[in-house]
């Protein structure tokens, strides 16, 4: 069977991932404290880290160039209709640390198509209200 592959081994990339970010906490903006007619106050909301791990959320972000490693066609049954359909993974490696298995629809040659495609996923997820 011939692997169709939109990217080849040693060719450089961008990854988006999925990834926990920490929102600034809201009630001290990320300061860890509030200052209150000249007195400073520890933030009690975040425990003064100036961020809240209650306002953690998942989001793509674009992670740097990366370089395809090793490429693989895998079959998997897709949930809703149970037909077996074959997808293209990649590993790709930076400075030492390999990403394994990401899906060739998270793999762009520029930069500017990884952020826009983020930003789309982020904005979907948001109007889903996954958080
Ligand atoms: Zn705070």
């Amino acid at each position: 069977m011939v692997i169709e592959n939109k990217f080849e081994i040693g060719q450089e990339v961008y990854v988006i991932r999925k990834e926990r970010v920490k929102e600034k906490c809201s009630a001290c903006n990320g300061a860890g404290h509030k200052i209150i007619d000249g007195n400073e106050y520890y933030c009690s909301k975040c425990n003064g880290k100036g961020y809240s791990r209650y306002e953690t959320k998942e989001e793509y972000q674009v992670k740097g160039l990366k370089t395809v490693t090793l490429i693989k066609s895998i079959t998997q049954l897709q949930e809703k209709e149970l037909i077996p359909q074959t997808v293209i993974i990649y590993n790709v490696d930076s400075e030492g640390m390999t990403l394994k298995e990401v899906p060739e629809h998270h793999l762009f040659t520029t930069k500017e198509e990884a952020e826009a495609c983020c930003k789309e996923l982020n904005e979907e997820e948001s109007a889903n209200g996954n958080r």
